[in-house]
C-alpha cells in the first residue's frame, strides 16, 4: 500500500515539473513601432576610417600610450564631421580627456545620455594580419583597432545626431553625448562628467554605453538570434596573498615551505566557490531565454525551486560562463617565489582576480577568503577594485526605448537582460540614474568578442549601417 502512495507522490511530482516546463513559454515582446530615416553609409564608413586612423592608444605604461596630439587630432575629426552638432552645442571638454555635447530638448526632466569612448587598447602590430590603423577594407569588414571598442558607436552617436539635426529634428528631452578617451585605463573622464552632471542636477531617464550586444550561441538551448543588454555589471577586485618565510637553504628544509603554505592556501580558496546566488539581472535573463531553450533545460529553468542544488553543482563543476553569471568567481592569476632553485624564498605572493556578484562588495568577498583559506598569516592587500554595480530598471520608459530600437533594427532578436562580467564607464552613472545600460548596437560572432583587446579587430560594414540605423531609432525617440 505504502509503495502505491509513494509511486503516486513520484509521479504527481513528474507530472508538476512538466507542466511547469510545458507553461513556461516565451513571452511575447512588444514594441512600439520605431522608424528611422536613410542615413549616408558611404559618410559614415569614410568617417570611422577616419576615426580609426587616431592611434587613440591609451595605456598606464608611458612607452605605449600615443602622444597627446592623437587624441587632439580625434577631437578636431568631431569639430569638422559634424557641424550640426556643433553649431548648437560646443565641444565641452570636462576632465583628463571627456567630451560632452549638449543638445537641448522641448524638455529637461527626462534627459538622455550617449557614452561611447574614443581610446583603444595597445596593439601587438606583428600578431595582425592587417595593419590595425590603416583602416582597410577587405572581404565586407573594416579592419582596425576600436573599430569593436568602441569607435563605431561613438561614430553611430555622432552620425544619428547630425543626421537629424540637418533635418530639424528637436528632440523631446534633452540629449547629452558623453565620451572618454581614457576608459580604457579607467581613467577620471567619465567620473568627472558625472560630477558635473550630478552639480547640474541632472537625472538622466536613460543612460546607454558599450556592452552586449546581438549575439548568437549565448544560452543552451536557445537559436535564436539574441540582443542583450547589460542591467548591472559585476565588481571586480585584484587582490594580492603574500605570506613571509625566514629563507635560507634549501637543503635543510622544515617540514612545509611558505610555497607550499601559500599553495594550500590558495586550493581552500578553489574548492570553497563563493555562493550560489541568482541576481536580478540573471534571473530575468534565465526569465526570458530559458523560455525559449530545449524542453529537458525548459524542465530546468521552470523548477528551479527545486533544481537550484543540481544548478549549482553543474555550475561549480563546469566553471566558465554560466558559473560567472551565478556567483563571485576568483582566478589565481600571478605568483611569485624565490629567485634561485636552491633558496628559500623570503616571502611569497599570489595575486588573483575576482569577479564580485551582486551582493558581494570587496570587503565581503574578502572576508570570505580569510576564512576558508584557514592560514592567518596569508596578508591580502587590495591591489585595486571596483564595487558591483546596482541593478537598472527593466520597467523604465528608457529601457522600453532601447528595446524598440533594436526591434526596429534587428525584429527577430530575442531582446533580454543579462550580467555584464566587464567593468565599463557606465557604472559611474549609476549614482545619478537607475536606467542605466550596456549594448553595442551591432550584431557580434563570438569569434569577433574575442577580437576585442587582442589582434584582428574588424567590423563588417553593413553592421556600422546597423548601428548607425539603431541610433537614428533611439535618438529618434528621446
Ligand atoms: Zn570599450
Amino acid at each position: 500500500m505504502i509503495g502505491i502512495y509513494i509511486a503516486g507522490a513520484l509521479l504527481l511530482f513528474i507530472a508538476v515539473l512538466l507542466i511547469r516546463a510545458a507553461m513556461f513559454r516565451p513571452r511575447q515582446q512588444d514594441f512600439p513601432e520605431c522608424t528611422a530615416p536613410e542615413a549616408d553609409s558611404e559618410v559614415a564608413l569614410r568617417h570611422l576610417q577616419e576615426f580609426i586612423r587616431c592611434r587613440t592608444v591609451s595605456s598606464r605604461d608611458p612607452a605605449l600610450a600615443a602622444p597627446e596630439a592623437e587624441f587632439e587630432k580625434f577631437r578636431n575629426l568631431l569639430k569638422e564631421f559634424y557641424p550640426e552638432i556643433h553649431k548648437i552645442s560646443p565641444q565641452e571638454r570636462i576632465g583628463p580627456a571627456g567630451i560632452l555635447y549638449k543638445i537641448p530638448g522641448k524638455h529637461s526632466d527626462a534627459p538622455c545620455v550617449f557614452m561611447s569612448h574614443y581610446d583603444v587598447v595597445p596593439v601587438d602590430e606583428a600578431a595582425w594580419d592587417k595593419p590595425p590603423f590603416a583602416a582597410e577594407i577587405a572581404d565586407g569588414y573594416l579592419w582596425g583597432r576600436g573599430t569593436l571598442d568602441t569607435k563605431t558607436t561613438l561614430l553611430g552617436v555622432m552620425e544619428a545626431a547630425e543626421t537629424l539635426l540637418k533635418q530639424g529634428f528637436v528632440p523631446e528631452n534633452d540629449l547629452y553625448l558623453a565620451f572618454a578617451g581614457d576608459e580604457e585605463i579607467g581613467g577620471e573622464s567619465q567620473p568627472a562628467i558625472v560630477a558635473e552632471m550630478n552639480r547640474r542636477g541632472i537625472v538622466p531617464a536613460l543612460v546607454l554605453d558599450e556592452g552586449g550586444a546581438v549575439v548568437e550561441k549565448i544560452f543552451p538551448g536557445v537559436k535564436e538570434r539574441c540582443a542583450l543588454i547589460g542591467t548591472a555589471e559585476k565588481g571586480s577586485l585584484d587582490l594580492e596573498f603574500s605570506l613571509k618565510g625566514n629563507g635560507g637553504h634549501s637543503s635543510t628544509p622544515k617540514p612545509r615551505t611558505p610555497v607550499t603554505n601559500m599553495a594550500r592556501a590558495s586550493v581552500r580558496v578553489e574548492e570553497h566557490p563563493f555562493p550560489f546566488r541568482i541576481t536580478p539581472p540573471t534571473k530575468e535573463m534565465l526569465d526570458t531565454l530559458g523560455r525559449r531553450s530545449s524542453f529537458a533545460l525548459k524542465i530546468v529553468f521552470a523548477n528551479l525551486w527545486c533544481f537550484r542544488p543540481l544548478l549549482d553543482l553543474i555550475c561549480k563543476k563546469s566553471g566558465g560562463e554560466i558559473n560567472a553569471l551565478m556567483r563571485t568567481t576568483c582566478a589565481f592569476t600571478m605568483m611569485k617565489g624565490s629567485e634561485a632553485p636552491n633558496v628559500l624564498p623570503p616571502s611569497v605572493s599570489m595575486v588573483a582576480n575576482l569577479r564580485l556578484n551582486g551582493g558581494t562588495s570587496i570587503e565581503s568577498a574578502m572576508a570570505h577568503i580569510r576564512k576558508v583559506m584557514k592560514n592567518d598569516d596569508v596578508e591580502l592587500r587590495v591591489i585595486q577594485g571596483s564595487q558591483p554595480s546596482p541593478y537598472s530598471r527593466t520597467d523604465s520608459p528608457g529601457w522600453k526605448k532601447v528595446c524598440a530600437a533594436i526591434h526596429g533594427t534587428w525584429p527577430e532578436a530575442v531582446i533580454s537582460p543579462y550580467l555584464m562580467m566587464a567593468a565599463s564607464d557606465s557604472r559611474h552613472y549609476c549614482a545619478i540614474s537607475e536606467n542605466v545600460y550596456r549594448f553595442s548596437p551591432m550584431e557580434m560572432s563570438s569569434e569577433a568578442r574575442k577580437s576585442i583587446h587582442a589582434h584582428n579587430e574588424k567590423v563588417p560594414v553593413e553592421q556600422i549601417d546597423a548601428c548607425v540605423s539603431f541610433y537614428l531609432r533611439l535618438i529618434g525617440s528621446c
